[in-house]
């Protein structure tokens, strides 16, 4: 739990890094990075045996089962979430995984939002169904009644992801909790797009947390890294399991240490990205190309109530339906010069993406159609840029449709 004394921005800053202020030599005010593979151990006849070192006390063995940095910024991931044990993987792939692995066995079933991150689903879909014999139900979450539908006397796990990429959808994270609970099932929630400093899924009543640190923890576009979330003594000793011995897919030093350092910027950077996608959500929304804004910040979006009760901010990620075809949005992305055309989210520079053609592109064509996936829906992770350069520069876009049009009608 967080103690109760220290606000969330303080913990950002420096949870994790005491024992390195007042227990290193030379008194480290940042967790320096521990490149060692492995550790000198204190002698052959000594009290320390492999299954019960304790990090905390700073013992340390081999660099797959902890590591001084990874622990550092396992203690501060626990922290931000108000959880008691994090675990720190190599990729948000990797941690949502080894979730699942450590939740389900081969006959179980497994309840998922229809509009999952299109990795996991993949996840779930081809490995998890066809490979591991579990029957997964995708459901449209953002009404709770359809995932009390789908739980069946085999459901294990309830998987969540709230909001949802690209068409920015909410679930009850309350509700659903009961439901699982009610089912004997373990409640996953994917808090990536909201991160720790807007939405604490624990405190909702979710079982366990599952982050992408590629995006807004880390924030800066430069490591790939997953965390997993919990208060479940049980679940965490068989996530360390897997994450230590049975997959052996901890995070890296090195990016251990980068995500540690992004965190220290957490609450700035979410501040600034919610102020910037706020003015482009309100500037999208008057524009005469554009036909909707889906972003939870807006009063017109169908769950901007929930959004204020369960979320402490609404975020920095939005998708719009630009009018025209797939020529008019590729029009609009080629002309950007601030956003830039690529796929991930949660940077601190602006990146925009085609859904469609880019990170939704292997779901079939009726499964997008499900989802409201269209031609010409674009989904902007907004940075923390100048406001007005950001509006300039979707101007120029809409510019180059705009002549576009022009040209293709001839005057
Ligand atoms: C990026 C992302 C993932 C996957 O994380 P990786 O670090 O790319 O493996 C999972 N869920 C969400 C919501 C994401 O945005």
């Amino acid at each position: 739990m967080r103690p109760t004394d220290r606000t969330l921005e303080t913990l950002a800053v420096a949870a994790g890094e005491e024992p390195f202020r007042t227990g290193s030599e030379a008194g480290d005010v940042t967790s320096p990075l521990h490149l060692s593979s492995t550790f000198a151990l204190p002698g052959l006849d000594s009290e320390m045996s492999l299954d019960d070192v304790d990090p905390d006390a700073g013992e340390f063995v081999y660099s797959r089962l902890s590591n001084p940095t990874r622990h550092a910024l396992e203690k501060r991931l626990a922290a931000l979430e108000g959880g008691e044990h994090a675990m720190a993987f190599s990729s948000g792939t990797a941690a949502i995984f080894t979730t699942a692995l450590a939740v389900v066995e081969p006959g179980d079933h497994l309840v998922a939002f229809d509009d999952l991150y299109a990795g996991t689903r993949r996840l779930l879909e081809e490995v998890f169904a066809t490979r591991l014999d579990v029957d997964v139900s995708f459901v449209d979450a953002t009404e709770t009644e359809n995932v009390a539908a789908a739980i069946t006397d085999e459901t294990a796990f309830v998987w969540m992801e709230t909001p949802t990429n690209p068409g920015i959808e909410l679930c009850d994270i309350a509700a659903i909790a009961e439901i699982a609970d009610g089912a004997d099932a373990t409640f996953g929630v994917d808090n990536t797009f909201a991160s720790s400093y807007f939405q604490r899924p624990l405190e909702l009543g979710a079982d366990v947390v599952a982050h992408s640190t590629t995006k807004y923890l880390n924030g800066h576009s430069d490591s790939v890294g997953g965390a997993v979330v919990t208060d479940d003594d049980a679940l965490a000793e068989r996530l360390e399991f897997l994450q230590q011995v049975g997959v052996g897919d901890a995070l890296s030093p090195f990016d251990s240490y980068l995500v540690l350092r992004g965190l220290k910027t957490l609450h700035l950077r979410m501040r600034q990205h919610e102020r910037n996608a706020m003015a482009i959500a309100e500037f999208l929304d008057d524009h005469d190309r554009v036909s909707a804004v889906h972003y939870p910040g807006l009063e017109s979006h169908p769950q901007h109530d929930l959004a204020c009760e369960q979320m402490d901010g609404f975020g920095g990620i939005l998708s719009f339906e630009l009018e025209g075809d797939i020529d008019d949005a590729a029009a609009f992305l080629e002309s950007l010069e601030v956003f830039t055309l690529a796929v991930s989210v949660g940077g601190v520079e602006s990146l925009i993406e085609l859904p469609a053609g880019m990170t939704h592109e292997p779901l079939s064509e009726e499964e997008r159609e499900e989802l409201g996936i269209t031609e010409t829906l674009i989904r902007v992770s907004v940075g923390v840029e100048g406001t007005k350069d950001l509006i300039a520069d979707l101007d120029r876009g809409f510019d180059a449709v705009r002549r576009r049009s022009a040209v293709a009608d001839g005057d």
